[in-house]
């Protein structure tokens, strides 16, 4: 294990918790990717995601430095908006910070030291250099520092959907899983030392809602320690009390896991949920860590109920990861037929013939106001048995002939090849908005008659 396997573990989730291994993996895939040979690839989110009209690259933006398409954009926001909304439910406060900080910061925080491999060179301008960021953390070290805090504001949750960056080789570069600029969903919990199983515990419950909501299976729970001869930050004690801490926590969830050395911040120990991509490759989605370092390096305080200052404890935690990773999972385990609440096109209109493609531009005026994402397919786009093929991956399909035109139905199918019988257009709306609204995997629930 070379030390820059160790340094890797930083920052969340995203942090590449793979070894060089892994990376050795991705080259093969690569390779298996353009002959065309070797392993099934049909689930590969780069064939996909090129296919489905999700994401690409091109070479003259640069290596890991994907662009998202209109659809893959429609994935992406509707998950950041999923994210942003559970967490306001559970309390947190989202913030905005730069992508860029001064390199003093990082000095400050340890990333210049530990972390340094994985950074981009610092950019000289004027008297100052300044870096593309490796991490949020420092940002909201210093956003929390900018005001004093009472005890009584414990715990402080902040959370931002932001970008950060990190120099991969362009060796081990593809798709959505290796990249250079990086959206990650990061927040940060200040809070006191009696609170902090209280909020990693809470942080491993969001997670397995999430999961659950976006249909996706963990492959392992890890507990992730520091190995021999890895770059970390001393303090043995504090490695301890917040190892001990996150075992709590674990073994309270009643989650199966495994603890690992080697696979630690340099900062602090880690939880760490492990997903596989089609290849069988493993790597880390979600994360919650305990950090006593970042607060001692920031002089971080609070004034407690006896009007002393205290030093807060940080608790970093990642629910989906970075964006990319996660749509890159999700267009894989799911074959690009995502859940309802996240298909780029929700609802595909089929009207039999012209005759009936009013009462589709109707239907789909509708969704639109519902906010349900529909399109149409009519006659012009071939027969009825092709229009439906093609929107195979769509989770609902409203066909609409001469009968159900006449009387404001639909005839309704899904993705699973369920036919339901006609149903009243506004019905079959009401229907498919209550389904998506609670983000379920179900594409349909029988009501009681
Ligand atoms: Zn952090």
């Amino acid at each position: 294990m070379n030390a820059n396997a160790n340094a890797h573990a930083h920052a969340h989730a995203d942090a590449r918790a793979q070894s060089d291994v892994n990376a050795d993996a991705d080259a093969r895939a690569d390779r298996d990717d353009h002959d065309g040979k070797g392993r099934d690839d049909r689930h590969d989110h780069r064939r996909l995601g090129r296919e489905l009209g999700l994401f690409d690259t091109d070479p003259l933006i640069g290596a890991g430095l994907p662009y998202w398409l209109p659809d893959g954009a429609v994935v992406r926001h509707t998950l950041e908006e999923y994210i942003r909304t559970e967490e306001r439910r559970a309390g947190y406060r989202h913030v905005y910070s730069p992508v860029l900080g001064k390199r003093e910061l990082y000095e400050i925080s340890g990333h210049w030291a530990h972390y340094g491999d994985d950074m981009f060179p610092p950019m000289d301008l004027g008297a100052e250099q300044v870096v593309l960021r490796p991490s949020l953390c420092p940002h909201h070290a210093v956003i929390y520092r900018s005001r004093p805090h009472s005890y009584r504001e414990l715990p402080l949750r902040m959370a931002e959907l932001g970008g950060m960056y990190r120099a991969e080789l362009s060796g081990v570069l593809g798709g959505l899983t290796r990249v250079r600029a990086i959206q990650l969903n990061d927040a940060h919990i200040f809070c006191t030392l009696d609170q902090v199983a209280r909020e990693a515990g809470d942080a491993l419950e969001m997670i397995r809602r999430a999961y659950e909501a976006l249909g996706i299976t963990p492959a392992r729970y890890r507990l992730s320690l520091p190995g021999p001869g890895g770059k970390y930050v001393a303090a043995p004690e504090l490695w301890q009390r917040a190892t001990a801490l996150l075992t709590e926590v674990l073994d309270r969830s009643g989650l199966p896991y495994e603890a690992a050395e080697g696979e630690a911040a340099f900062y602090g120990p880690k939880i760490d949920v492990q997903v596989a991509d089609s290849a069988g490759r493993e790597s880390t989605l979600s994360t919650v860590q305990i950090d006593f370092h970042q607060p001692e390096r920031f002089g971080l305080h609070y004034i407690g109920a006896d009007g002393g200052k205290h030093r807060p404890v940080m608790v970093h935690r990642s629910v989906i990861g970075s964006v990319e990773r996660a749509v890159a999972l999700l267009v894989e385990q799911h074959g690009g037929a995502f859940p309802a609440w996240l298909a780029p096109t929700q609802l595909m209109v089929l009207p039999i013939s012209e005759a009936e493609l009013p009462n589709a531009l109707a239907l789909t005026r509708r969704c639109a106001e519902r906010g349900l994402r529909a399109e149409i397919a009519g006659p012009e786009r071939g027969t009825l048995g092709a229009r439906v093929r093609e929107a195979r991956l769509v989770p609902y399909q409203a066909v609409i002939g001469a009968r159900e035109a006449a009387d404001d139905l639909v005839a309704l199918r899904l993705r699973d090849g369920r036919r339901l019988g006609p149903l009243p257009a506004e019905e079959a709306v009401d229907r498919i908005v209550a389904l998506t609204d609670a983000h379920s995997t179900a594409l349909w629930e029988d009501t009681a008659s």
